[in-house]
C-alpha cells in the first residue's frame, strides 16, 4: 500500500509533545520528506537532547513554548499519547479547525499490510497487549507490543522491515484521534469510570472507546468481556465475529470453576494455577489474549498452536507496578500496584488480597468517588491509610467503613505509618486508586519509591 499524502508537501506538520512517541513520528515525517515544526513546553535535559536530534535532521523545534502563529499555518497537528486534549497547542488547532492526528493515525499511514491486534479498556490495556505479543512470540511469529505501552508504532513505522505482528494498545485519548484504526482483532477488556479529570461525563470517555468499533465490518473480529455489561451493550450491534470471555460463566473462552482451567474455543488450554499471575482479573486477561491470538488466524487453533499457546502463557510474568510482590519483610508481604490509579483497578487489587491489608490510597483525585470502594475494603483492609491531595475526600468516604489514617503528601511518613500498623502475617498493598501527579511524575517513580522504601529498614 502506498501511503497518503497526509498534506500537501509545501505545508508543514506540527508535531506536539517531544516525548518518545513525538521524537517517533516527528522521524518518521521527515523521513518520508515532510516539513516538521515539533515544539514542547517542558524544557529539560531530555527535551533539550531530543530538540538537537531533530534539529540535526532539518526538523524545526522549539523546546519550553509552542508557537502558536506558526502552529495556525500548520496543515496538520500531531498529538502525542501523553500530551491530554486540553493542552493549549490541541485546544488551539481544535479552535482554528486544524486536524489532529495521533501519533498512531500517522504510523499507520506508514505501516504496510500490518496486522495488528488493538486493545482498549479501562484496566488491563497493558498487560492484555504484553500477553497477546508474548503468546503471538510463543507461536514463532515475529510480533512486538506497541502504542501505549513499549515502543510508538511510530518507531516501529520507520524501520526497514517492521514485524508483521502488533499487539497495539489504545488508550481512549489516542483512539479519538485515529480515525483509520482498522484491527485485525479488537479487544475491549472492560468499562469503568476513568479519567473524570480530562472527560466532562463517564458518556464521554465511553464514545472514546466506542471508537475501536468505527470502521467494524462483516470481516471484523472482536473480542469482548462477557462479564461486563457496559462492554456487552456497547458490542451489542457492531459488525463482526464477536468472541466473548468470562471467568464467570460459559463463554468462547472461560475459566472452568469444576476443572479450574481456561478454556478456549471448546477445548481447555492451561489450569489456572500454571498461569503465573496474582488476581481473577488477570485469568480475564489471559482468556482474552488466547482467545484474541487464537481468532486471529486459523492457524493459530491448531493442537501444535494450542501447546504453545498454553506453553507462553505459563512463561508470562507480571509487568512492574501491576499487583507486583516487592517482598516479604518481617513476615509482612509487601506489594506494588502504583498503575491502580482509579477504583474500578484498586478494588480488583483489593479484593484479591488473602491477608488482612493495610491500604494505600491516595494521590491525585480524578473526581470518582471512594464509596465504591467500601464493601471491597471492609472485607479486606484492616486499615487504610490516605495521603496526598485526595485524602480529605478519601476519609471522608471510607470511615464509616474502617479505620483511616488521614496524612499529609510525605511518602516516607506514608510509609512508616504503613510499617507501624502492619504485623505478622499482613500485607501492606499500594492501590492508590488516584493518579501521582501530586507528589510525583508518574506512577513508575511512586512504584520505585514504594518498592526502594519497603526494602529499606527490613
Ligand atoms: P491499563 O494499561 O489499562 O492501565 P494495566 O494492565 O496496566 O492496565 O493494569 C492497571 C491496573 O489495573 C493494575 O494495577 C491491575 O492490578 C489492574 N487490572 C489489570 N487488569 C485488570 C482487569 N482486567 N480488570 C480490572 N483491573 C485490572
Amino acid at each position: 500500500m502506498t501511503p497518503r499524502e497526509l498534506v500537501p508537501r509545501e505545508s508543514e506538520i506540527a508535531v506536539i509533545g517531544l516525548a518518545k512517541s513525538g521524537r517517533a513520528v516527528a522521524m518518521l515525517l521527515r523521513k518520508h520528506g515532510y516539513n516538521v515544526y515539533a515544539s514542547d513546553v517542558a524544557s529539560s535535559p531530555d527535551t533539550g537532547r531530543c530538540a538537537e536530534e531533530l534539529r540535526a535532521q532539518g526538523i524545526a523545534v522549539d523546546v519550553g513554548r509552542h508557537d502558536l502563529e506558526r502552529l495556525a499555518r500548520a496543515g496538520l497537528v500531531v498529538t502525542s499519547p501523553g500530551v491530554p486534549p486540553s493542552a493549549r497547542p490541541l485546544a488551539f488547532a481544535r479552535e482554528n479547525g486544524i486536524t489532529i492526528a495521533s501519533e498512531v493515525e500517522v504510523a499507520l499511514n506508514f505501516l504496510e499490510e500490518p496486522r495488528i491486534v488493538a486493545i482498549t479498556g479501562t484496566n488491563g490495556k497493558t498487560t492484555t497487549t504484553a500477553l497477546i505479543a508474548h503468546l503471538l512470540r510463543g507461536l514463532d511469529l515475529e510480533a512486538v507490543e506497541a502504542g501505549n505501552i513499549g515502543t510508538p508504532l511510530s518507531e516501529i513505522a520507520g524501520r526497514e522491515q517492521a514485524p508483521k505482528w502488533i499487539s497495539l494498545e489504545m488508550s481512549s485519548f489516542q483512539l479519538h484521534d485515529t480515525p483509520s484504526l482498522k484491527p485485525l482483532v479488537g479487544v475491549l477488556t472492560n468499562l469503568s469510570p476513568d479519567h473524570l479529570d480530562r472527560y466532562s461525563s463517564v458518556e464521554e470517555y465511553y464514545a472514546d472507546k466506542r471508537r475501536l468499533f468505527a470502521n467494524a465490518d462483516g470481516d471484523s473480529v472482536w473480542v469482548v468481556n462477557h462479564d461486563d455489561r457496559a462492554v456487552m451493550r456497547m458490542a451489542r450491534d457492531v459488525a463482526g465475529h464477536k468472541y466473548s470471555f468470562s471467568v464467570s460463566e460459559d463463554a468462547e473462552a472461560c475459566l472452568d470453576a469444576r476443572t479450574n482451567e481456561l478454556v478456549v474455543l471448546g477445548a481447555p488450554l492451561l489450569q489456572r494455577r500454571d498461569l503465573p499471575l496474582l488476581g481473577q482479573h488477570n485469568v480475564g486477561n489471559a482468556l482474552a489474549a488466547s482467545v484474541a491470538v487464537m481468532a486471529a488466524d486459523r492457524s493459530h487453533q491448531t493442537q501444535k498452536a494450542r501447546k504453545g499457546i498454553a506453553a507462553a502463557l505459563r512463561t508470562f510474568r507480571s509487568l512492574p507496578h501491576r499487583l507486583e510482590l516487592v517482598g516479604e519483610f518481617g513476615g509482612v508481604q509487601w506489594i506494588n500496584d502504583s498503575k491502580a490509579t482509579n477504583v474500578s483497578s484498586a478494588a480488583v487489587a483489593i479484593d484479591g488480597m488473602e491477608r488482612p491489608t493495610v491500604l494505600l490510597l491516595g494521590g491525585r483525585h480524578k473526581g470518582e468517588a471512594y464509596t465504591a470502594l467500601s464493601d471491597v475494603v471492609r472485607r479486606k483492609a484492616k486499615r487504610v491509610i490516605a495521603y496526598g491531595e485526595a485524602a480529605p475526600i478519601i476519609a471522608t468516604d471510607l470511615r464509616p467503613v474502617v479505620d483511616v489514617v488521614r496524612l499529609g503528601s510525605d511518602f516516607d511518613e506514608v510509609i512508616q505509618a504503613a510499617r507501624a500498623a502492619a504485623r505478622p502475617g499482613d500485607a501492606v498493598l499500594l492501590s492508590p486508586a488516584c493518579s501521582s501527579y501530586d507528589m510525583f511524575s508518574n506512577y513508575e517513580e511512586r512504584g520505585e519509591r514504594f518498592r526502594a522504601l519497603a526494602a529499606k529498614e527490613a
